[in-house]
């Protein structure tokens, strides 16, 4: 059994605000830590006295969450108290770890994690950043979130639908209420398209090639930045792509750029493809690299650049251990 820790703030105090404020708290608590319902032994608030309009407990129980037991009590009055903020415990049977949340300004609550650590890692394919990005995620104990994996899940999705992706207008219409959402499953990330857990079958040649094609378009990455914003901002996260440093968390403060030669990432890419059966040469890897390269590289909107402010770390000869190892230094460092 474990307890898991969150607490949110209110706006005001109104049963809407409550219901909405509630609800979400406990779908962000699900959501980081791939729970399930069923696996809630119990749910104890604690309000403080300027809520009166609705108790948490009842919000929590019209949120659909009214098979485990709950409860709700007032917290004293206390000067310098962060006023109308709602805490929680959720007891769950889980061995492992688990991610308290705190949203709207209650991470201040939680001097230990008052910041909410976001780290940039960028790269082109095959750089080693997904493997490194997991690594820090389970060292840090926060999440690791995966952009490439939405522009893929945008790209099945135009490859679903029949959609020619060089006309621009095509891959808009159908993208723009595109159901993409990111799970997780004990610390592993989810990528959900239409409900559906898309993750193995958007890691194809074809859809490598046509997320880098899709990702060109503003449209798409005004979407897929806007999500990942979201993401970062709630929950500390490790986010892995081409733009995190430049474009989606300018002003973080840690900012990494792994680099190998196109060479040493078509050979990596090869051993990992090999082991899962597929039967893609090194000569096609390298080719899919090189051309990928050029194209995230050369458009017109994010390209592939190293932040400024980023350290650049050139993961030729390094195993990705021993990469994640030295963000993780740089970053005890700093804090
Ligand atoms: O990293 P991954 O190979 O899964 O990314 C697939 C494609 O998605 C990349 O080739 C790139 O065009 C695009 N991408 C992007 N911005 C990111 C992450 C990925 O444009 N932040």
């Amino acid at each position: 059994m474990k307890a898991i820790r969150g607490a949110t703030t209110l706006e005001c105090d109104s049963p809407k605000e409550v219901r909405a404020k509630v609800a979400e708290l406990l779908d962000t608590v699900a959501e980081v830590n791939g729970l399930g319902r069923e696996e809630i032994v119990c749910i104890m608030f604690s309000s403080t006295v300027d809520i009166r309009s609705l108790y948490p407990a009842k919000a929590a129980r019209e949120a659909g969450f009214s098979h485990c037991a709950l409860y709700s009590s007032l917290e004293p009055d206390i000067e310098g108290g962060l006023p109308l903020c709602v805490r929680v415990m959720l007891l769950v049977e889980r061995d492992g770890a688990v991610k308290h949340v705190y949203l709207h300004g209650a991470r201040s609550l939680r001097r230990d994690i008052s910041r909410t650590l976001n780290i940039a890692l960028d790269g082109p394919a095959g750089s080693g950043k997904s493997t490194v990005a997991k690594l820090i995620a389970s060292k840090l104990d926060i999440l690791s979130l995966d952009t490439g994996a939405m522009y893929r899940a945008a790209a099945l999705k135009c490859i679903r639908e029949g959609v020619d992706y060089a006309e621009k207008s095509q891959v808009e219409r159908v993208l723009e209420n595109i159901d993409l959402k990111v799970k997780y499953s004990g610390g592993r990330q989810l990528t959900m398209l239409d409900g559906e857990d898309v993750s193995d079958k958007i890691r194809t040649p074809q859809v490598s090639m046509l997320a880098s094609y899709v990702s060109a378009y503003p449209s798409v990455r005004a979407k897929m930045v806007e999500l990942q914003r979201r993401i970062a901002a709630r929950v500390p996260c490790v986010l892995d792509g081409r733009d995190i440093g430049t474009n989606v968390l300018p002003d973080c403060p840690f900012k990494f750029f792994l680099t190998a030669s196109p060479e040493i990432r078509a050979e990596r890419r090869y051993r990992e493809d090999k082991a899962k059966g597929s039967p893609q040469t090194y000569e096609n890897i390298l080719e899919e690299i090189n051309e990928r390269d050029r194209q995230d590289a050369n458009r017109a909107v994010a390209p592939l650049k190293r932040a400024d402010d980023a350290t650049v770390i050139d993961t030729s000869h390094m195993s990705a251990e021993e990469v994640a190892q030295f963000i993780c230094k740089k970053i005890q460092e700093k804090i």
